[in-house]
């Protein structure tokens, strides 16, 4: 029996509404359905109340899949094409374009909501900002934050339509790979409030030099109001024109110097595998704040999220405390110690120039006195900057005087030649044809102590090779 529309119960969907907001025709079906969830994988069990909608991707087209879905427990499914017959029994919403459709679903589903709605983007630290900012803001507020990396133009509405009626809060991380997608990302977040973490060379390939990014980026924050928008104090010098209204600035300082910005981290030491440092927020004074992850970028993340928290009202004992328990998620800065005693930074979460340095810079000061290794595959996505983008790499490679430097991908031999032509020794530089060759060296070169940065853009499948030599040394 299907589940009927309780009113005064918590804020629901229906199938009815769903196709309405989609601008489809419900095909059978009960109208007053409830919808719990939307999905657009069939392979997991789906959870009661499940919508599935069929996705047409560049390999995989959903509705070869709605058949399981209906198996998996789906209520409905949403397609573009394809006959009654391919699909089985179940109740059909057909629209023209899924994906379209799904967009403006969440959209539709947003506006429902009368609470801040964060908006986080930027080229590097997103996820790390979010999971930051939720943790800041747990002790006081049921806090909804987009599932993992869910930044794209699927992600985003999928985690729009994660919000509940007994949510505070909704963080989103929004993410832009071409001209045009943040003018429809814009149109599904309507953020009340936004964070850009920074503008580095991401997605460069779609999107042109750092102000054409800036401004792709900044599209996101036209319509806040004034106040409500967190920048670093380095964007705003930079492309202060772009940006509407003013915003609270973030900034990282040396020594004990006071800062110009609204929220300042100042007297940044190391302390074990992390840092201590003295946040101090305009107006509420400064706080002894201690953060257990590698990364000085991890200090300015830590800075972004506090200013958001602190303008959204967290006091500043509750960022101290949701930054004491923040952890790293899997494969950002994550470190392992193998039983032979190697220390290994898994940081194949992904890459670009600006997060490859931090790496670098992460297994420079934690390796100490021990054998710093670090392990490149491609950094992807870069478009025309590529070579130049590997080559820099490379020299940043000498620059940080790394022992050993392992390299696979098309772009290895540039990077090793950067590296030789900035001073580090051919016999220290090391090339393997694929990830079995990789992994061969390394079980030969590797020693106890060593300390060992495995990066990469996630595709290259660089996470596998670090697994694997987490089970073997
Ligand atoms: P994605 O677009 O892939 O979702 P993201 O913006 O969510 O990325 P994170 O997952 O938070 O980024 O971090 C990704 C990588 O960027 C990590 O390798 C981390 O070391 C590096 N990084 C994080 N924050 C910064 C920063 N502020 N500056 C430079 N590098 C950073
Ligand atoms: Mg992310």
């Amino acid at each position: 029996m299907s589940a009927k529309v309780d009113p005064g119960a918590m804020e629901v969907m229906t199938l009815g509404e769903v196709a309405r907001w989609a601008g489809g025709r419900l095909e059978g079906g009960d109208p007053d359905q409830v919808i719990q969830k939307v999905v657009v994988d069939s392979r997991r069990l789906l959870e009661p109340g499940s919508l599935f909608v069929a996705l047409e991707g560049p390999r995989f087209d959903g509705h070869a899949f709605v058949h399981q879905a209906f198996e998996q427990g789906a209520v409905a499914a949403m397609v573009h094409h394809g006959s009654r017959a391919e699909f089985g029994e179940g109740p059909l919403i057909r629209v023209s374009d899924t994906r379209a459709a799904l967009q403006a679903v969440a959209a539709a589903w947003r506006a429902r909501f009368d609470i801040p709605v964060v908006a986080i983007t930027g080229s590097n630290g997103k996820t790390i900002v979010k999971d930051m900012l939720a943790k800041m803001l747990g002790a006081t507020c049921t806090v909804h934050a987009s599932p993992g990396s869910y930044n794209s133009q699927v992600g985003v509405p999928l985690s729009l339509l994660g919000i509940r009626s007994d949510h505070d809060v909704a963080i989103v991380e929004v993410g832009v790979s071409h001209r045009g997608d943040m003018a429809r990302q814009v149109r599904m977040v309507r953020p009340t409030h936004g964070i850009l973490t920074n503008i580095g060379s991401a997605h460069a390939a779609g999107l042109g030099d750092a102000r054409g990014i800036a401004e792709e980026k900044s599209l996101l924050f036209q319509d806040l109001n004034e106040g409500h928008l967190v920048l670093s104090q380095d964007v705003q010098r930079q492309f202060s024109d772009l940006f509407h209204v003013k915003p609270r600035t973030y900034d990282q300082v040396s020594g004990d110097q006071q800062g110009r910005a609204d929220v300042v981290a100042r007297g940044v030491a190391a302390r074990g595998a992390g840092w201590r440092f003295e946040l101090a927020v305009r107006d509420l004074g400064s706080r002894e704040i201690r953060l257990g992850v590698p990364g000085l970028h991890n200090v300015r993340n830590a800075t972004a999220a506090a200013a958001m928290a602190t303008l959204l009202g967290a006091s500043l004992d509750e960022v101290a405390r949701g930054l004491r328990r923040f952890e790293l998620s899997e494969m950002r800065l994550e470190m392992h110690t193998t039983s032979a005693g190697i220390t290994l930074i898994n940081d194949t979460y992904n890459a670009d120039p600006v997060s490859a340095r931090a790496a670098l810079e992460v297994l420079r000061n934690f390796s100490g006195g021990q054998r710093a290794v670090a392990i490149f595959g491609d950094m992807l996505d870069l478009g025309a900057r590529a070579a130049d983008a590997h080559r820099e790499l490379g020299q940043a490679v000498a620059r940080h005087r790394i022992d050993e430097l392992f390299l696979v991908g098309e772009f290895a031999a540039l990077m090793g030649e950067a590296a030789v032509a900035a001073g580090m020794s051919p016999e220290r530089v090391h090339r393997a044809e694929h990830l079995e060759e990789l992994h061969r060296m390394l079980e030969r070169e590797l020693s106890p102590g060593d300390v060992v940065l495995f990066k990469a853009s996630r595709t290259v499948g660089l996470d596998r090779a670090a697994r694997r030599l987490i089970e073997s040394v």
